[in-house]
C-alpha cells in the first residue's frame, strides 16, 4: 500500500511537472506517441560524382572527397552508440554525390551493417559491371537514377543482380531538358517491367525549377501545349508566425528531432528535421559534434511539417 501511495504522489508530481514546464519525461508511458519502427539517417555521403551531369546541383557534383575514411567511421559509430538507445535499428539512406565514387564505401557499409540496419543505396549504378556489384552484399534496398548517359547493360545487370538477391529496387528518371517525353517513355518502360519507377523533375538548390528548362521543356512538364506561354507567378508571403487552422501546436513539448531522423548534407551539415527547430546545426565531422540523444523542447510556433509529424516523435498529450 505503501509503495501505491508514493507511486500516485509521483505521478501527480510528473503531471504537474509536464504540465508546467515539460522538463521531465520520466513518465513519458502516460503520454501518446507515434510508433517507430527505425531511426533514420540519411546522408549524403559526399558532393563528389565523376560524371558531372549538366543538371545536377553543384553541392552534389564539385565538392572533393575531403575527409578521411576513419572520419566517417567515427561518425557511424557516434550514431550507433546514441540511435540504438531509442531503437531497435537504424535505416539508413546512403546517397551523394554518387556514393560509388567514395572509395571506401565497403568500410563504411561493413560498419553500419555490424548492428541492425536497413541500407538504401541511392546511386547511378555507374557505369561500369562491377562497381555496385562490390557493394550489394551490404544493400538491402537501392534507388537507382537512370541518366541519359546510362550503359543499359550496365543498368540491366545491376537490376539482374539486385533481383538475385531480393533487395529492393525503385527507379527514378529524372526529366532532363531536351528529353521530358524521352524520359517519361523511359519511366514507362520500367513500369511495363514491373519495376517501381517515378520520374523527377529537377529543382535549383533555392527550390526554384530547374533553370535550364526551356519553356517547351516546362509545358510538357506540367502536361500544357507546347505553345502555352506561361504567366509569371507572384511569390504569396506565408507570415509563418500565424498559426494556420491545420497544423498542430506542440510548442514546448518534448520531441525527438535528431534523434528519430537526421539528414546528413555532402558536406557534412546536419539537420535533425524539416521545420529547423533544433537548431544544433553542426557538422559531424567536427570532432566535437555529438548526435542529439534526447528529446528538446519544441521552439516552433506550429508543427507544420508532416513528415516531421510521421518520422518523429513528438510527446504529446
Ligand atoms: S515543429 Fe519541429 S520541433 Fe516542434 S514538434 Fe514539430 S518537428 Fe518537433
Amino acid at each position: 500500500m505503501m509503495v501505491l501511495g508514493v507511486s500516485w504522489r509521483l505521478m501527480c508530481y510528473n503531471y504537474r511537472r509536464r504540465k508546467e514546464a515539460l522538463s521531465s519525461l520520466s513518465k513519458v508511458e502516460y503520454l501518446t506517441m507515434i510508433e517507430l519502427d527505425y531511426a533514420e539517417v540519411t546522408w549524403f555521403l559526399n558532393g563528389y560524382c565523376k560524371f558531372q551531369c549538366s543538371y545536377c546541383p553543384s553541392l552534389s557534383k564539385n565538392g572533393g572527397l575531403d575527409f578521411s575514411v576513419d572520419q566517417y567511421l567515427a561518425v557511424i559509430e557516434k550514431l550507433q552508440n546514441t540511435r540504438y538507445q531509442h531503437h531497435s535499428k537504424i535505416y539508413w539512406k546512403l546517397g551523394g554525390g554518387e556514393p560509388l565514387h567514395y572509395p571506401h564505401l565497403s568500410s563504411l557499409l561493413k560498419k553500419i551493417k555490424e548492428r541492425p540496419s536497413i541500407v538504401r543505396l541511392d546511386t547511378s549504378g555507374d557505369d561500369s559491371w562491377f562497381s555496385l556489384y562490390s557493394v550489394l552484399n551490404y544493400i538491402d534496398r537501392v534507388k537507382l537514377t537512370y541518366h541519359p548517359w546510362q550503359n543499359d547493360d550496365v543498368f540491366g545487370f545491376a537490376l539482374e543482380q539486385c533481383q538475385e538477391r531480393n533487395i529492393g529496387i525503385s527507379i527514378v528518371v529524372p526529366l532532363t531538358p531536351g528529353k521530358i517525353n524521352e524520359a517519361r517513355q523511359q519511366v514507362q518502360h520500367y513500369k511495363d517491367l514491373g519495376y517501381v519507377c517515378s520520374e523527377q523533375i529537377l529543382y535549383e538548390e533555392d527550390g526554384r525549377l530547374y533553370q535550364g528548362y526551356s519553356q517547351v521543356d516546362e509545358n510538357r512538364i506540367y502536361g500544357r501545349p507546347d505553345d502555352y506561354i506561361s504567366v509569371p507567378v507572384i511569390p504569396a508571403y506565408v507570415d509563418l508566425s500565424v498559426p494556420n487552422q491545420v497544423d498542430p501546436v506542440y510548442t514546448g513539448k518534448p520531441c525527438y528531432a535528431g534523434v528519430d531522423w537526421m539528414t546528413i548534407n555532402p558536406r557534412g551539415f546536419v539537420s535533425y528535421s524539416q521545420c529547423g527547430g533544433r537548431n544544433e546545426h553542426y557538422n559531424v565531422f567536427d570532432p566535437q559534434w555529438q548526435p542529439p540523444n534526447s528529446y528538446f523542447a519544441c521552439t516552433v510556433n506550429q508543427c507544420r511539417s508532416e513528415q516531421d509529424r510521421r518520422k518523429i516523435r513528438i510527446v504529446t498529450e
